[in-house]
């Protein structure tokens, strides 16, 4: 979103990411009463305007009034890739000029927008594309909210409530930490999933974090969304390789955050996602030692073939030994657990994401191991 300066000279401030409380207290310095606060956000989240002109349930006076002091931002699109398989990839540029992506993966039965939230990210999991970039800075809510909007304008999805509209789910699984960005995190989510306005609800949110323990339980009871967790091991040893953050909060601390996470008992599930690491991880040994480690941890497992990069220096595993390890997992009653790439001819598949200034050359894309994928995991 660009600083808007309105001819008067005077800056404007965006309405984008604003919490409805916060609008309203900007709205009543203009001496406007409450229930506008209502009209204006419907047009915001659930029409998608952006013209104050055009808001036509307020009279024009207002409306003239309103373009005086504020603008509804969107987020510049640097760039947009649609793969063949249907998901898309944006890169959008944010006012000062950084850059962060954001991905659309249509399924059957529902789309989902995966939601960047810092620009890079100050943890470095050592599979992790995004965790080679150093941390720039926190994403604002605004600019968190402003990916949804600028997917929904793409996708031609207003009003919020169109029939059929495309996406259903949202997942904070992006670029960046999300709970060392919760504040902002947790504002935006009341934004997207606010009833009036882009509706999107709690239960088809989720949020993953790498284990920020301090940071989980807040979480749950700020957001209510769904929690995943990035765990990868089931050893100290091998996860404090895999995810360094370990070091500070092992397994047995993050185990018992999920276990107290808020509302965990009401069935919802936390989603365990373990990247399939050629002979690191992904032993049938492994896969016991999962199921015995969330034993009494309502969830699901999502088990996620890794995903190369030009320079990364792992190898995933065979689809023979995903299979063997997927089964001890199904046999233990979680379902489908296998996640299938999506979007990786443009780069968009888990852990592949960077900014446009560390972005891979065609060149270097093309260098990438083929893997194979067996037909019977699509979903
Ligand atoms: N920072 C948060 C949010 C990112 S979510 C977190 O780590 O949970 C992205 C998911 O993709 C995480 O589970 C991450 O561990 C996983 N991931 C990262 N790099 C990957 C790769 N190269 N292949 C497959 N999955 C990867
Ligand atoms: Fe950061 Fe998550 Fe990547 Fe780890 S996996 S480096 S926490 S984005």
């Amino acid at each position: 979103m660009m600083a808007e300066i309105h001819t008067s000279g005077a800056v404007l401030t965006d309405l984008i990411g604003l919490t409805r409380d916060e609008l309203t207290t900007e709205l009543s310095a203009l001496g406007l009463p409450t229930f506008r606060t209502g009209q204006i956000w419907h047009w915001l989240y659930h029409r998608g305007e952006t013209d104050f002109a055009e808001m036509t349930t307020l009279a024009k006076p207002l409306r003239g009034q309103l373009a005086e002091r504020f603008t509804v931002g969107r987020l510049e699109t640097a760039r947009e890739q649609r793969s063949v398989d249907g998901t898309i990839k944006w890169l959008f540029r944010f006012a000062d000029g950084n850059e962060a992506e954001t991905v659309y993966i249509p399924e059957e039965d529902r789309g989902t927008l995966c939601v960047s939230s810092q620009i890079g990210c100050t943890l470095t999991c050592s599979f992790c594309h995004t965790g080679t970039q150093r941390l720039v800075r926190n994403l604002t809510s605004g600019e968190i909210v402003g990916q949804v909007m600028a997917a929904l304008d793409a996708m031609e999805s207003w009003p919020s409530n169109k029939e059929g509209r495309p996406i259903t789910n949202i997942v904070l699984m992006g670029m960046g930490e999300p709970l060392y960005n919760l504040d902002n995190v947790a504002k935006a989510l009341k934004v997207i999933s606010d009833n009036e306005g882009i509706s999107i609800s709690k239960r088809r949110i989720t949020l993953s974090t790498s284990g920020v323990v301090p940071e989980m339980h807040r979480c749950g009871a700020e957001t209510g969304v769904n929690l995943a967790i990035s765990l990868h091991a089931v050893t100290d040893a091998v996860r404090d390789i895999l995810v360094p953050i370990n070091k500070k909060y092992p397994l047995a601390d993050l185990l018992q955050a999920c276990r107290d996470y808020p509302g965990v008992h009401n069935a919802r599930r936390i989603t365990f996602e373990y990247v399939m690491l050629k002979d690191l991880n992904d032993s049938i040994t492994d896969a016991r030692a999962l199921v015995r480690l969330i034993k009494g941890i309502p969830a699901k497992i999502n088990l996620i073939p890794f995903n190369p990069w030009p320079g990364s220096p792992y190898e995933c595993s065979d689809p023979a030994t995903i299979e063997a390890f997927a089964g001890v997992i199904m046999a233990a009653g979680y379902p489908s657990p296998v996640r299938r790439p999506r979007g990786s001819d443009i780069l968009a598949a888990c852990g592949q994401l960077k900014s446009e200034s560390q972005r891979l050359r065609k060149r270097d894309r093309e260098a990438l191991p083929p893997r194979p994928w067996p037909s019977r995991w699509n979903r």
